[in-house]
């Protein structure tokens, strides 16, 4: 059931942690109202008095106990008992993830969970910066579960007997006022939890500590952090000796907000400055063309392109398909088993090897849409031979990464949510729009390549006159979805809409720059949106990965990566398919590669040095980890690139792309698994260990199988390669 938002002044809970006497009513109360089941007893010396370990699907609040020294106690220890569960944050970062809206905050407090909306991504429990919610691991459909603040509760009538007996008026005001109250609230015995209005709470927990200040210490918790909460504490200790995070008082949404608000009107700007690029870049190409004697050939840069004549059922694609075979049973045994029987994900690892492959894979799939850009916005027509193997390395590499989003999701079935449902400031619902509406982008560039080559002309003249208006039409919803705010999206169609116009196909030799300039602004926005996934955990991430300006510098390293790798593959395929290394040609590519790098390394760089994180950055096992990414996976490839008689050697550009490709790789490892601090449940004890499972390796490996067979046999089938030119001397 869906709550009610109720109107009214914020609800709060009061937890006076030196008042609890460790009873756990209050634990079987909420089992009680939430109708779970008891969990199995396990004492162990970690915990101490404490069952169960953390909190879970089936345990909502949960009484810990803490130890710590106490010179003035007997044996020189003191313990408490402190209520663990959602603090229904007042600007919750679980709300600012969700990209559903399933967690909403009602108006007057607490934060709500709607199981219908939910998708099962688990961003909510990475996201909050106190580690509440929890996955259902043990089900087929995983639900999130937390505290509700007992919304659920208030809208409840009262019973008209008790016992058997009619209740007077009286008795049953008494039994709705009691019912209006959370449920561990009205069990409490020894006023422990008091439950009013924020104001109310607050005003108490300032009267307490002024009238018994050598019974509290002067903080109320709550009140301030992470822009304050509807859950408050008090305590007789200071709060990090109770495990409790330190944090300021700004929330973290803050800096998802600040990004993600810049979207619509950087769709427009991105938008405009690539049509005013391409006019301006076709111009200039054209006069050069007109000076030339052989403008007449100039088109396409006298490219031609051919299938690959070789057999396919070499051994390799043969490994490939039993990889590809281990893969697809591997994605059967995620959904017979579940998520939690089939992987090593944890409420401590919310996100593991699937999220990483995911967030790698699209960093180096940026090729396509560097590739477009450069070639069809830019002019850089020598480089047009890369394009078609570029799109479709782009295109097979981000439906698979659709794939393997649906085997990470929980409740994949409810992904029609995405489409309902309008988030505020969600990162990863901007990512799955842009992904998924760029996908189709991607598939409109391939397809010119089977229309040609099989005959399909009316399709393909079809696709001439019509893939403008879509790209128009497509990045006009994405600004809506994501804006809500018709004026926004009004602007973004005039924009596209004139582009479109302007730049509509003439003859059957235009170039399909709509889509170019869709890839360019789309891939803009979901690689820069892909670092604001992480904004939420600048209390996670080690400060040498997070920063403020991510998202840029996710965009900036993206391109570096994108366009290394495109050299890579094409070493690959010259190596593997016996054909000649176009050496000037990828040592174009690697020139671009090189400014990339560059302005990447100086941003980011640069702001770490603005913002006095330069100077620790090398310490430790995490300043190794640093020095490894920015030397090794930066440095270095920058040096190899910088020059243009280094760019031309094969050996050196083969290294120096495969180290840019490595470094920014090394980075989205960093960010997603090595420099997050995973507190887990009891960050007293040992958090958990992540070991990816052989489901989750049989899943990423067989899609990176098929990725690699798809790319070979669409390169038989169609002409994706340009035709060999001839070996000098040959
Ligand atoms: S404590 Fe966590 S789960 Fe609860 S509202 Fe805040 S961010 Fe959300
Ligand atoms: S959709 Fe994702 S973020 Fe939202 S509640 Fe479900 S698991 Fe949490
Ligand atoms: S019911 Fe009250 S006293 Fe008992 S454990 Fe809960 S908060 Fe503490």
């Amino acid at each position: 059931m869906t709550p009610v938002a109720t109107e009214g002044p914020i609800r709060a809970t009061l937890i006076d942690i030196s008042n609890c006497i460790g009873c756990r009513a209050c634990q079987v109360a909420c089992k009680q109202w939430n109708e779970r089941d008891g969990e199995q007893t396990e004492l162990q010396d970690d915990l101490g008095f404490q069952n169960p370990a953390t909190l879970s699907a089936k345990t909502l609040t949960l009484i810990a106990f803490h130890e710590f020294e106490n010179a003035q106690k007997p044996g020189g220890l003191e313990s408490a008992f402190v209520m663990q569960r959602c603090l229904h944050c007042l600007e919750p970062a679980c709300v600012s993830a969700c990209p559903t809206t399933a967690l909403y905050r009602q108006s007057d407090g607490p934060v709500s969970y709607n199981v219908d909306d939910c998708i099962g991504c688990r961003y909510c429990a990475l996201a909050c910066p106190w580690d509440v919610p929890t996955s259902d691991w043990n089900t087929r459909a995983p639900k999130i579960s937390k505290c509700t603040h007992c919304a659920d509760r208030a809208p409840q009538p009262p019973p008209t007997t008790f016992n058997g007996q009619p209740l007077s008026l009286e008795a049953a005001k008494q039994f709705a006022d009691t019912m209006a109250i959370p449920a561990c609230v009205k069990a409490c015995p020894a006023d422990a939890l008091r439950y009013g209005t924020r104001d109310e709470m607050l005003a108490l927990a300032h009267k307490r500590i002024a009238d018994r200040p050598d019974k509290y210490v002067d903080h109320v918790y709550g009140e301030k952090e992470l822009g304050g909460t509807s859950v408050l504490y008090l305590s007789r200790v200071p709060f990090d000796k109770l495990g409790f995070p330190t944090y300021g008082d700004k929330p973290f949404p803050a800096f998802t907000k600040t990004a993600l608000g810049a979207v619509p009107p950087a769709v427009m700007a991105v938008g405009a400055l690539l049509g005013a690029s391409y006019a301006f870049f076709r111009k200039r190409a054209q006069a050069v063309a007109d000076a030339s004697a052989a403008s007449r050939h100039a088109h396409h840069g006298h490219v031609e392109f051919e299938p690959l004549r070789s057999a396919l059922m070499t051994p390799f694609n043969w490994v490939l398909l039993l990889l590809m075979a281990f893969g697809a049973i591997s994605f059967v045994a995620r959904f017979a088993l579940g998520l939690g029987g089939s992987t090593n994900l944890s409420d401590t690892y919310p996100w593991g090897l699937w999220i990483l492959f995911d967030l790698v894979w699209i960093a180096v799939a940026a090729g396509a849409f560097a590739m477009a850009g450069v070639i069809y916005v830019f002019q850089r027509k020598d480089l047009y031979g890369l394009g078609r193997s570029a799109v479709l390395m782009g295109l097979l590499s981000y439906s698979f990464v659709t794939v393997t989003l649906i085997a990470d999701l929980g409740l994949p079935w409810h992904s029609y949510a995405l489409a309902l449902n309008a988030p505020e400031h969600s990162a990863m619902f901007e990512v799955s729009w842009c992904v998924g509406l760029y996908v189709t982008i991607l598939l409109l560039e391939f397809l010119p390549v089977p229309f040609d080559y099989f005959g399909y002309h009316r399709a393909a003249s079809a696709w001439r006159r019509w893939n403008g208006a879509y790209v128009a039409a497509a990045v006009t919803l994405f600004v809506y979805m994501l804006s809500r705010n018709v004026l926004y999206a009004l602007g973004t169609a005039i924009v596209f809409g004139a582009l479109a116009w302007i730049f509509r196909a003439r003859d059957e030799h235009a170039e399909p720059i709509m889509l170019a300039i869709a890839a360019v602004t789309l891939s803009t926005m979901h690689q820069s949106s892909l670092g604001s996934l992480y904004l939420l955990m600048p209390n996670m991430l080690a400060p040498q990965w997070w920063s403020p300006v991510m998202p840029v510098s996710f965009f900036l390293s993206s391109i570096a990566a994108g366009t290394a790798l495109v050299i890579v593959i094409d070493m690959w395929i010259a190596k593997g398919w016996r054909r000649p290394i176009e050496i000037a040609r990828l040592a174009s590519v690697g020139q671009i590669t090189f400014w990339a790098l560059l302005v990447y390394l100086v941003f980011r760089l640069g702001d770490m040095a603005i913002r006095n994180q330069l100077a620790g950055a090398f310490a430790g096992g995490l300043g190794l980890a640093f020095a490894a990414e920015i030397v090794l996976g930066g440095v270095l490839p920058l040096i190899l690139l910088s020059r243009r008689s280094l760019r031309q050697r094969p050996d050196v550009l083969c290294v120096a792309s495969v180290l840019a490709v490595g470094g920014v790789a090394y980075n989205r490892m960093n960010v997603v698994l090595f420099a997050m601090t995973f507190r887990g449940r009891m960050p007293w004890v040992a958090p958990e260990t992540y070991v990816p499972s052989i489901v989750e390796w049989g899943v990423s490996i067989g899609l990176i199988a098929a990725t690699i067979f798809l790319f070979g046999l669409a390169a038989r089938l169609m002409p994706v390669l340009s035709k060999a030119q001839p070996i000098e001397g040959h």
